[in-house]
């Protein structure tokens, strides 16, 4: 399996970290934008999806947690 290391920053905590992700879920999408999910504890203690284009370029970062920190 193919992956692609992506330097995830989450906006609102400023977490920062490398992470390796699959890179045929990404292209293989019929969809030009991808959400990936990032669980509590793989980069720091926030649930968190971002978006990704087909140009693996990193959209934005949303918080799914159910209160948003302003
Ligand atoms: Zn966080």
């Amino acid at each position: 399996m193919t992956t692609i290391k992506l330097n995830i920053i989450f906006h609102i905590c400023r977490a920062e970290k490398i992470l390796p992700f699959p890179i045929t879920s990404i292209l293989e999408r019929k969809h030009k934008i991808t959400p990936i999910f990032i669980d509590e504890g793989l980069l720091c203690n926030h649930q968190f999806q971002f978006l990704i284009s087909k140009d693996l370029k990193i959209q934005r970062s949303q918080n799914i947690d159910q209160d948003e920190i302003n």
